[in-house]
């Protein structure tokens, strides 16, 4: 799997009314972004329920200059061993994840967690590793981080029940929420590298630093990856990839939530 630098896609976004409600509910204050000029479309797209897709996306608002700082991609570590998953669906490399033995967090994990969403997303979200919700529900992203990620989505018109499969660099939790440890991503990278040929999603999320740096093969800091434009090749195929802050972040730091709308509207215009 490779990642290249790939053109710029133009971008800009203006919001409806819900996509507003959405954002207030995610803690971000839009002022800034022209409603008045939508408010009829946006009546008529608010009628039409939550799921309707974002509209207004339209070319107009430059990016800032941005120059790809990420490095050749490098094999993962040889000394992490690489189960054979190639002939696996997604239910049975859910399966082989909930019975993994492959690095020592197996023995301090309740629930590994594979990950939640449909079969053939739109958007792949991949965090850092399963909380200690998570570990106790099996699902990713639960919590005020998921509650939190939940609003991202919806704000660009998205679900993670109807458009979006979630998952993490590390299926189960490190103890104490730690930082995953090297051998530990690298033990689990193939699981990653499986679900990415599985649901060849059209845009990868990569949320905090350690998604971004396990899926480029890079140590370039994430304020150095956002707004960049990332590529990952899979199964022969491009997949574009935006780098955005994890939700645990965000809780941590509401001023950066801003930050992350920019990202989100990136995503919106690849897709
Ligand atoms: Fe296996 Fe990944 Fe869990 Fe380690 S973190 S035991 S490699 S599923």
């Amino acid at each position: 799997m490779k990642h290249r630098p790939v053109a710029r896609p133009k971008l800009a976004v203006s919001v409806t009314g819900l996509q507003h409600a959405w954002l207030g509910a995610m803690g971000v204050d839009v002022p800034w972004i022209k409603v008045q000029a939508e408010a009829k479309a946006a009546m008529v797209q608010d009628r039409a329920g939550p799921q309707a897709e974002p509209s207004g996306l339209a070319p107009g608002v430059p990016l800032r200059p941005a120059t790809p700082m990420v490095r050749e991609a490098q094999p993962p570590s040889a000394a992490a061993p690489r189960p054979d998953l190639g002939g696996l669906c997604l239910d049975e490399l859910a399966e082989q994840v909930r019975h993994c033995q492959q690095c020592a967090l197996c023995a301090t994990r309740r629930h590994a967690v594979a990950g939640q969403g449909v079969s053939h997303p739109q958007i792949l979200v991949v965090g850092e590793a399963p909380g200690e919700q998570e570990d106790v529900e099996g699902q990713p992203f639960v919590g005020r981080s998921g509650q939190l990620l939940d609003n991202m989505l919806r704000s660009i018109g998205h679900d993670r029940g109807q458009t979006v499969y979630i998952t993490n660099v590390v299926k189960c939790r490190p103890p104490a929420n730690r930082n995953p440890k090297d051998e530990e991503i690298a033990a689990c990278r193939a699981f990653l590298d499986r679900q990415l040929e599985l649901l060849r999603p059209r845009v990868v999320l990569a949320m905090g630093r350690f998604a971004a740096h396990t899926l480029l093969n890079t140590d370039v800091s994430l304020q150095n990856l956002r707004q960049r434009p990332l590529e990952l090749t899979v199964s022969g195929q491009p997949v574009p990839v935006v780098v955005t802050y994890h939700p645990a972040y965000l809780l941590r730091r509401p001023v950066d939530k801003r930050l992350a709308w920019d990202d989100l509207k990136r995503v919106a215009s690849l897709l």
